[in-house]
């Protein structure tokens, strides 16, 4: 079967490592990558050997700084079946329009809204409903987590009410413009949009949100508390997330206490760019009182999204129909193992 031709437009945060998945993957062809100024991320997809490729309006200056390119986005929309957009959020309507244009499938991330593609992705929660799509979104960074957890936990138990208090990090690790840098600040429009969002792929789930904002680079944590339908142990809850494919288990008494040893973790585990792709939940701090279940966890806000694209792009591409075996494909071509 012919590799799938895949175009990455925004090479920041989050384009850059689809970019290195997409490249990673054996059954897809990275076609190439825009860039809008010719900065360090360009020199450096430069460096990787990816063909770059910029809008009308920035030939003259990637000529000027001697950056070579392969084309414009029009020449890079010709080459490819499907362009990943991790352009920043709230530019996707205008791409979009022009991706139907061009005949292209596109993929936006979470910083759009449902409305713009009418489907939304999760691996594990909905992976069939993308296939064959022209255009899907894969939800945001702490969507993403929640789901990861609590879709299994619904399947097997039925949540009556979910409520999550999401600690954010103020900003990306190489963002030097947001904050607060020293303060919490509460999401005061409540409850906040993250619930909707994860009813945009379980729309039967009672979920309600809050958020905090807090001065660390590192990971989202969510304090989630959800009331189950039918009495569970704490103990088949652990193997629930053992068993979950993008789920780690780590446990405070083995020295994973905050979040910067879970980031110790990554990079111990040698990945590319130190990224941790699964949700961390802390073993020893998932409970079952009664019918209520208590846990933490973690989200690598720049990297849990990255494995669900490259899914996504199989579906909507239908080159493969089992979710659980892209899924499995995935994961080995990215190193995420249970160990
Ligand atoms: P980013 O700012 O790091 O990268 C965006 C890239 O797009 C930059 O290279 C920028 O130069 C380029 N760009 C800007 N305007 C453009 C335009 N008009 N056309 C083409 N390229 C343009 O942003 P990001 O953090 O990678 O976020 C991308 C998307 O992913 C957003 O929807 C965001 O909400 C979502 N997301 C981000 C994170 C995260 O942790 N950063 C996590 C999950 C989802």
């Amino acid at each position: 079967m012919a590799k799938i031709k895949v175009g990455i437009n925004g090479y920041g945060t989050i384009g850059k490592r689809v970019a290195s998945a997409v490249a990673a993957q054996d059954d897809m062809e990275l076609v190439g990558v825009t860039k809008t100024r010719p900065n360090f991320e360009a020199l450096n997809a430069v460096r990787k050997g990816y063909d770059i490729y910029v809008p009308d309006s920035s030939v003259e200056a990637f000529r000027d700084a001697g950056v070579k390119i392969a084309g414009t986005l029009k020449d890079m929309y010709a080459k490819v079946d499907i362009v990943v957009d991790c352009t920043p959020g709230n530019v996707g309507e205008m791409y979009r329009d022009q991706y139907k244009e061009a005949g292209v499938k596109a993929i936006f991330q979470g910083g759009e809204d449902h409305a713009l593609t009418g489907i939304s992705f999760n691996s594990t929660a909905n992976y069939s409903e993308s296939w064959g799509a022209q255009l899907s979104r894969v939800v945001s960074c702490n969507t993403t987590g929640l789901l990861r957890t609590l879709y299994p936990i619904d399947k097997k138990y039925k949540i009556e009410n979910a409520y999550v208090t999401i600690v954010r990090r103020a900003a990306d690790p190489g963002d030097s413009k947001n904050g607060p840098i020293n303060g919490l600040e509460p999401s005061v429009s409540l409850p906040t949009h993250h619930g909707p969002d994860v009813q945009s792929i379980m729309p039967w789930l009672n979920i309600s949100t809050m958020a905090i904002k807090a001065s660390t680079t590192l990971m989202h944590v969510h304090t989630v508390v959800a009331q189950l339908s039918q009495p569970a142990s704490t103990d088949e809850i652990k193997e629930i997330f053992r068993k979950a494919p993008r789920v780690r288990l780590v446990r405070s008494k083995d020295g994973i206490k905050t979040t910067a040893q879970i980031m110790e973790l990554a990079r111990d585990l040698g990945r590319d760019r130190s990224d941790m792709y699964e949700i961390i939940v802390w073993e020893d701090g998932i409970k079952v009182v009664g019918n209520t279940l208590y846990y933490y966890q973690a989200v690598h806000q720049e990297s849990d999204v990255i494995p669900e694209n490259i899914d996504c792009i199989r579906s909507m591409c239908k080159a493969e129909s089992d979710p659980c075996a892209s899924v499995r494909k995935t994961n080995a071509a990215l190193g995420i193992t249970k160990e």
